[in-house]
């Protein structure tokens, strides 16, 4: 038995999705006149509550042409020390637009501090980059950002004349966490408020709706091969428009990506619940392990952290896992990573190979 754990990004397209691919019509998206780009980015604009979207091939371009589009060369971007389009895009942001991170570091929860952000905010004077953006992240490391946060720092933004950019690459994640808690502050304690019981899509664009743009993939969790779309204005998608040429991001017939992506948020979002259970189970099991410390997971990624004896034995667990057909990643801090692809029997096989290894 096989069962991929590395992450959310290593599903093939189911049948039903192939199905889709196939029938898509298509045209030419750099004469704009691929019908299937054209009805995703419509759908998607919709759903979250934008003006428009533009089709990407991936998050991280998505990303690029969304800094790019709210900064100018010498702006700045206030970012998580460990956001992806910080950290993991290679600094794009810097090396295409000369445009200046300002990371901050997170705390516990994933958030960064309002004070910090607020202390971020350069003031008008020749000495500094001028701060544009403010660029968060949701999920993040597998942690939902709670709904209070995200309306404080994006009004504390707004506030200081910032823009405001969400890389939700895994955002139906967020919003089916949030769905779940049905509580705006879980982090609080505090009882559900209110009626959201389980309307994944409007706790998306309530999230979203904070946001002046945002970023989602489609290639994660939700199961297509490729595509991310970056949701905005128009006037701000006229700017990222120009970007993603300029990166080389104008596809053709990419109606066939598009109309994977379509079908994916017709059928892969409410069953993100399923990889959000089998994270708990996962979770659940693994926390039995002497030697493990599992943080409980919030949406479809597990984290564990070896200690003691268990930490020793770190540089022989992944080869032994790979040989019983189980694949993660990590060192010392593991990652699994649920979805489309894996079942509860795979999750059972997983935590016996774990339990084994550790057993001898
Ligand atoms: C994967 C990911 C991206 C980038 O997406 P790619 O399609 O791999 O370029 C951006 N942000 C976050 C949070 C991601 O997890």
């Amino acid at each position: 038995m096989q069962v991929d754990l590395r992450s959310d990004t290593v599903t093939r397209p189911t049948p039903g999705m192939r199905e889709a691919m196939m029938a898509a019509p298509l045209g030419d998206d750099v004469y704009a006149d691929d019908p299937s780009v054209n009805a995703l980015q419509d759908k998607i604009a919709d759903l979250l509550g934008f003006e428009g979207a533009l089709f990407m091939p991936t998050g991280t371009q998505s990303n690029l042409c969304a800094i790019l589009a709210h900064c100018q060369r010498g702006d700045e971007y206030i970012v998580g020390q460990m956001a992806h389009c910080y950290r993991w895009e290679g600094g794009g942001a810097a090396v295409f637009g000369s445009v200046q991170p300002q990371p901050l570091s997170h705390q516990i929860d994933g958030t960064l501090s309002l004070e910090e952000i607020e202390a971020a905010v350069k003031p008008d004077d020749a000495h500094y980059a001028r701060t544009r953006l403010l660029a968060l992240e949701n999920t993040f490391g597998g942690k939902l950002l709670p709904m209070d946060y995200v309306r404080q720092a994006t009004a504390l933004a707004r506030d200081k004349g910032l823009t405001r950019h969400l890389d939700g690459a895994r955002l139906f994640n967020a919003a089916v966490a949030q769905a779940e808690t049905g509580c705006d502050n879980p982090g609080a304690g505090g009882p559900p408020q209110g009626e959201r019981g389980g309307n994944i899509l409007a706790e998306a664009r309530r999230i979203a709706q904070c946001f002046d743009s945002v970023s989602v993939c489609f290639s994660k969790g939700l199961g297509a091969p490729a595509g991310s779309a970056l949701c905005g204005s128009r006037e701000l998608l006229s700017r990222a428009h120009r970007i993603r040429k300029m990166a080389g991001g104008g596809m053709r017939q990419a109606g066939l990506l598009a109309a994977a992506a379509s079908y994916a948020l017709d059928h892969h979002v409410v069953r993100l619940a399923q990889d959000h259970a089998l994270a708990r189970r996962l979770a659940e099991g693994l926390t039995g392990i002497d030697g493990l410390v599992v943080e409980p997971p919030q949406s479809n990624m597990v984290f564990v952290e070896l200690v003691g004896p268990a930490r020793a034995r770190a540089a022989g667990l992944l080869p032994f896992l790979a040989a019983r057909g189980v694949l993660t990643s990590g060192l010392y801090r593991l990652r699994f990573v649920t979805h489309l692809d894996v079942d509860a029997a795979g999750i059972e096989h997983a935590l016996s190979a774990m339990r084994d290894f550790f057993a001898v």
